[in-house]
């Protein structure tokens, strides 16, 4: 019965908890899940994956392939850009058709980022697009997400708004479902940057701001630096020039995460700028120049010179602002994608400023009428009555889109609750059904071993006076005399006999004769101990079994179980004396069997009986 509880309390514990097996480690670094640790710590994510080359080398093609992948990526993100170009140069050339797309689309994102700082931006968006198959094929949502967005960025360097609008909503959507913060913020801040670029500052603040905030939850220092740099910038576009210093200056707080130097160009970069468009020149010009000594990015290097060329003129230094000019038009010159832009425009519009400077007032005059027609055609083009529409559709599709999605989201999530509920009620349930069920075998077995225990008893028992029976004295008596008890040798019974019964039912009738039965029961229930086996044998005939008392010790009780019959008055409402014969018998060297033991004491019953009854006789 215990038994079967345990193990109902055993099934009902490992129904209940389930628990998670514990997943066995491999003690070799997952370099796929680096990316968060990467994002978080890059410099040390980066030392810590330096230490891990030779390690990763030894390991197979594929865990060196992804080593290459992280190590890039840290590379990226503490601007060791030459060390990054080659990173994912060598990780091409380990590409083979087997090598699964999941790197492969990494390294398209990769590529099309080289590729975008050199300037070459058709090729950057050819690779990208390469990258967007790739994670779509590998089922890389969250990749396919950031190369979206990185896709419309690109394509906003090249003034290509409305197709840039267009990916940015698209992976807007997708990164709201997914519910990724970090991809949010990623377009957030690609959000800020084309807003910015299309002259909306508030909107692109809004979106930098929005972006900032999520990558300090997250806690990632260079996206941080990033969305700061934005802000700076966009403050710079707006002409709020004392903003974008605080902005610039925060950003250059923001880098020291990584120890790249050079990495200082970029708020060189910016506050040169600010300078020189708050009309600071030789501030300006002293920032700049710091900037261009540092290794920085080409593009910038162009709009460096367009600005310190501009200072220069304004501070008459002419030949100086013409080798600068030239050196920015030189730039524009190897970057086809810049070319019509208004950044290249700019050259034409200064060098136009230059030749007024220099008196040279027909050229001048024409240089500038050449760049307002082109600048006034790409404003037309980018400004167009469809851009603004584009502009103002997506706006509202995405809040739409966005609307949807939460109203969806928050059907799927009742759905679930309700599903988690149910199962949750089948739960209860089932446990009830499982208790029930053990109630019922409890409630069965029970009754089955009262029922036994009953049926035990009667078998055993003398009904007239609840004293053992016949059968079960003997039984006993058989198996304590075969038994290998080492007390075997001293047992000693009892026979006794109530004399002259058969006149008690004569005279008071049957009844009677069974009351005196049971008051004689009673007197065996008084003098006997515990361990003595007490029974009725016949009609008024009872034996005790005495096991571990001798004979003399089994005739004091005999004694006293006469004395005390004596001093009873039996028969009720009569002054009748009932009086009992006793014959004692012991096991010994002689008597070892149950046959000869009881014949013994029925002998010594015998002689009881006639030397006058009312006495204890000893075999
Ligand atoms: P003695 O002193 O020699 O033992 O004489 P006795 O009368 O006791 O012995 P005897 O064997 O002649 O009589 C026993 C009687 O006990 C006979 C029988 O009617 C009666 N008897 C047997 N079983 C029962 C019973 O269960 N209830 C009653 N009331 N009488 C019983
Ligand atoms: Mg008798
Ligand atoms: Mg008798």
């Amino acid at each position: 019965m215990k038994k079967a509880l345990q193990v109902y309390c055993a099934t009902l514990i490992i129904l209940l908890f389930s628990f998670p097996i514990a997943a066995i480690a491999d003690d070799r670094v997952n370099f796929i899940d680096m990316e968060h640790d990467i994002y978080r710590a890059p410099w040390q994510s980066y030392q810590k994956l330096i230490a891990l080359q030779s390690a990763a080398q030894s390991y197979d093609e594929l865990t060196y392939l992804w080593w290459l992948l992280r190590k890039a990526q840290a590379e990226n993100l503490i601007y060791f850009y030459d060390d990054f170009n080659r990173t994912v140069e060598q990780a091409n050339a380990l590409v083979t058709g087997k090598t699964p797309l999941a790197i492969q689309a990494h390294l398209s994102l990769f590529q099309g980022l080289i590729h975008s700082r050199q300037g070459n931006y058709s090729l950057s968006q050819s690779a990208l697009a390469k990258g967007l198959i790739q994670a779509k094929e590998a089922k890389l949502s969250g990749l396919y997400i950031f190369t979206k967005q990185e896709l419309a960025y690109t394509k906003t360097l090249t003034e290509i708004f409305d197709a840039s609008l267009e990916d940015i909503q698209e992976a807007y959507v997708e990164a709201f479902a997914l519910k990724d913060q970090f991809l949010i913020a990623s377009i957030n801040e690609t959000y800020g940057a084309i807003y910015g670029y299309l002259n909306d500052y508030k909107k692109s603040i809004e979106y930098y701001q929005r972006a900032l905030e999520a990558y300090q939850n997250l806690e990632y220092p260079a996206h941080i630096a990033e969305a700061l740099y934005g802000l700076a910038s966009t403050y710079r576009y707006w002409k709020k020039y004392d903003l974008a210093i605080e902005y610039f200056d925060k950003y250059q707080q923001q880098i020291d995460y990584t120890p790249n130097a050079n990495i200082s160009f970029f708020a060189a970069y910016g506050i040169g700028m600010t300078l020189a468009e708050r009309g600071d020149c030789l501030d300006a010009i002293a920032v700049i120049d710091k900037a261009l000594a540092l290794k920085g990015a080409i593009d910038y290097n162009a709009e460096l010179y367009k600005r310190k060329a501009s200072c220069l003129i304004a501070l008459e230094l002419l030949e100086e602002a013409e080798s600068a000019l030239f050196n920015a038009a030189n730039i524009f010159a190897n970057i086809p994608e810049l070319i019509g832009t208004s950044w290249q425009l700019e050259v034409i519009k200064i060098s136009s400023e230059l030749a007024y400077a220099r008196g040279q007032y027909g050229i001048g005059y024409g240089m500038l009428e050449q760049y307002y027609q082109k600048y006034t055609a790409l404003l037309l083009k980018n400004s167009s009555q469809r851009l603004l529409k584009v502009r103002a559709s997506m706006e509202i599709e995405r809040k739409r889109i966005a609307q949807n999605l939460a109203e969806k989201r928050s059907q799927v999530e009742m759905l679930e609750l309700e599903k988690r509920e149910n199962s949750r009620i089948l739960q209860i349930y089932f446990n009830i059904f499982i208790i029930c069920v053990v109630l019922i075998v409890l409630i069965v077995i029970t009754v089955q071993y009262r029922t036994n225990k009953k049926m035990h008893l009667i078998s055993i028992n003398d009904p007239l006076s609840g004293l053992f029976n016949r059968r079960y004295i003997f039984d006993y008596l058989q198996t304590a005399v075969l038994g290998s008890h080492p007390d075997k040798m001293t047992l000693s019974v009892i026979l006794i006999d109530i004399d002259d019964f058969k006149k008690i039912n004569d005279n008071y009738g049957h009844p009677m004769g069974d009351d005196v039965i049971r008051q004689i029961a009673e007197v065996g229930r008084d003098i006997f101990r515990q361990d003595d086996i007490f029974g009725r044998i016949g009609g008024e005939e009872f034996l005790c079994i005495l096991p571990r008392t001798n004979i003399s010790e089994a005739t004091k009780i005999a004694q006293r179980f006469l004395a005390l019959t004596n001093d009873s008055k039996m028969v009720a409402g009569h002054q009748e004396t009932i009086t009992v014969s006793i014959g004692i018998a012991a096991l010994s060297e002689q008597c070892q069997d149950v046959k000869q033991l009881y014949i013994n004491a029925d002998q010594a019953l015998y002689q009881a009986k006639n030397l006058g009854k009312n006495q204890v006789n000893v075999f």
